[in-house]
């Protein structure tokens, strides 16, 4: 078992890791264009808020919505985007859909006296709760939308940060947020001969439905008679591909390495059930899906879907089970044997579930993953396996290897060329490169200290959201945080201890807050430590953005970027912090 792994892995392994993939600068900038808003001319800004946030996403919205709640109105939100929602205001791909339940993910569910219509919800109705939050909580009154920070530089003498953008605006604040989300920049493999690719091409995060015809819940009929191609079958290719194969003339799709599709089970949300929620059920419901998630041991799985059942098979509580059945304590060997065995099992599900679905018994091989459930994001579809049934689909398996090249019109893989129309790029989005690179400007803290330099090596922060030098500067998202497989709960987390830092900030009366170098060193070696088992994980896995391409080490990847321990520690340990009421590692003058 583990040496089919190990083969499977080393066929996808590339010396390049992350570099193999193409920043989308100069001749590929128009495949991160804006297709949703058009452009509307304002006059510059030159004027003083207390709190600035850059980006106007999910984490944002939610920091916003806490600091008003805490009493700071004096808010403004920038982002380069037509209107809030980040990853759901740019995914507007057919199909597009959350995959963690809507009832924990979507934020402010209570405070916005909104339940979901569907357990996984699509991505027009996340959307549209996004902005009503936005509504809700005033944000829509000083921001700035269609517009991007140019750059960020402290002004020691006045005590505040200057920020400029690409509308002229040159505006200062008295704390700032840097929040730019974590899956934004589109990103395009570097397949030989892409530059000379003439056929009409788009990323799924800037989906063109002025080609395609169409919109989010699919019905993409300019497609019917193209021959049409994707690359990418990640979480993003499952949900778009069942609409491309139900619509195109011909459909192939170039699978480097498939996902796992687990039962995704959506339904209506049932009335009775939502009238029956008591006052503070978001909450309580968000925390146990994380801790059953990440293996505590819990009274009851409030969630019980794909996520927490397979958690319970996978983790310490399904060691537990294991222990009282063999009546004695495992050694650490005999607990990672079983965990392997358990894995095992849950994929060979899986991969059932691939022979059980699909009629060519080529194809169904070619779909079945082999690597761990966790190696790569997994996937939950109940119509991407049963595409591939369809006579007008093809699965382009390239063994591991990716596309080959391109010629002018066609792709190549294992020397056939595939004539296409239009090819869609499911590629995912950057990750693994410089913080600054893909924040896209510079932050300049005291004594002119640009963040690019000082984080060359990698990020340095206390608790992921102040760094030495920075004074009133706040990061959110995932940077040195305890990361939920639920977005949401991790943004609600670091939404709250913003919050709590600002708004003391506040009441201290005072003009700046700081984290001390020392503190942030120690916050460096608990992340350190922390990443250790991860990174041991996942250098037995098929490469993934997780991993950064097999690339563990990567000082800017995921793994060296987050805590590697449960994220709930994280979070507990954040609460602890703030109860003290110390401070403890944070200057405020
Ligand atoms: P991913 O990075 O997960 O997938 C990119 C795909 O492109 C992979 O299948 C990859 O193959 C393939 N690929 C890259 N280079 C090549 C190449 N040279 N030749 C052939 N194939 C290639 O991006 P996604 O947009 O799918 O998902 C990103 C993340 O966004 C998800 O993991 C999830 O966190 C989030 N997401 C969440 C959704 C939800 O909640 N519903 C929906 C969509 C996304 P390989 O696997 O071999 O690298």
């Amino acid at each position: 078992m583990r040496a089919k792994y190990a083969l499977e892995r080393d066929k996808r392994l590339r010396p390049e890791a992350v570099d193999q993939f193409i920043e989308v600068t100069a001749d590929f900038s128009h495949y991160a264009d804006d297709p949703w808003t058009e452009r509307v001319e304002r006059d510059p800004v030159h004027d003083h808020v207390q709190v600035a946030i850059i980006g106007a996403g999910l984490g944002s919205i939610l920091a916003a919505a806490r600091l008003r709640e805490a009493g700071i109105a004096d808010v403004r939100m920038i982002d380069t985007a037509g209107d809030f929602g980040g990853t759901w205001y740019w995914n507007r791909y057919p199909g597009v859909q959350c995959d963690v339940e809507s009832y924990i993910y979507l934020p402010l569910l209570e405070e916005l006296n909104y339940i979901p219509t569907e357990r996984y919800a699509h991505g027009p109705e996340i959307r549209e709760h996004l902005q009503n939050c936005a509504k809700h909580y005033g944000l829509y009154e000083n921001a700035l939308l269609q517009t991007t920070v140019t750059g960020m530089d402290w002004d020691e003498h006045a005590k505040n940060w200057r920020i400029s953008t690409d509308r002229g605006d040159h505006f200062t604040a008295t704390m700032v947020a840097v929040s730019p989300g974590s899956l934004t920049r589109p990103k395009l493999p570097g397949i030989p001969g892409i530059n000379e690719f003439t056929r009409h091409t788009f990323h799924t995060s800037r989906w063109d439905f002025g080609y395609t015809g169409g919109d989010e819940s699919g019905g993409l009929t300019k497609l019917a008679d193209k021959r049409v191609g994707v690359i990418g079958t990640g979480s993003t290719g499952l949900q778009c591909i069942p609409h491309l194969g139900e619509q195109a003339r011909q459909l192939y799709i170039f699978q480097r390495t498939p996902s796992t599709v687990s039962v995704r089970g959506n339904r209506p949300t049932d009335p009775d059930w939502a009238a029956g929620l008591q006052p503070g059920w978001q909450r309580e419901r968000m925390e146990n899906f994380t801790r059953v998630t990440c293996g505590v041991e819990m009274d009851v799985d409030l969630t019980d879907d794909g996520w927490t059942q397979k958690a319970l098979a996978l983790s310490e509580p399904a060691v537990a089970r294991e222990t009282a059945r063999l009546g004695r304590e495992m050694t650490e060997a005999e607990i990672a044997e079983f965990l392997f065995r358990a894995d095992w099992e849950a994929m060979e599900l899986l991969r059932a579930r691939i022979d059980e679905t699909v009629r060519d018994p080529k194809t169904a091989e070619s779909l079945k993953p082999w690597y761990r459930l966790n190696c790569k994001r997994p996937g939950y579809h109940d119509q991407y396996l049963d595409t591939f049934n369809r006579p007008n689909v093809t699965l382009v398996d390239t063994e591991g290897r990716g596309v080959e090249r391109f010629t002018a019109t066609a792709v190549v893989v294992h020397g056939v060329e595939y004539e296409l129309d239009a090819l869609v790029f499911a590629t995912g989005f950057e990750v693994g490169t410089e913080f600054t690179r893909r924040l896209r400007f510079e932050i300049v803290g005291r004594d002119n200290v640009r963040l690019s330099d000082k984080w060359a090596k990698g990020m340095r922060t206390l608790h992921g959201l102040q760094t030495h030098g920075f004074p009133n500067c706040f990061f959110l998202g995932y940077t040195q945080s305890g990361v939920s497989p639920n977005y949401t709960h991790t943004a609600e987390e670091r939404a709250h201890h913003f919050a709590y830092l600002v708004s003391t900030f506040v009441q201290r009366g005072a003009t700046t807050i700081e984290a001390t170098a020392d503190a942030e060193d120690e916050w460096l070696a608990a992340m350190n430590a922390s990443s250790e088992k991860p990174k041991a994980f996942y250098a037995e896995c098929t490469p993934s953005y997780l991993s950064s391409e097999g690339d563990k080490d990567n000082p800017h990847g995921m793994l060296s970027t987050n805590f590697g321990g449960k994220p709930v520690e994280f979070f507990d340990m954040l609460a602890q912090w703030r109860s003290t009421g110390q401070l403890e590692g944070v200057t405020l003058t």
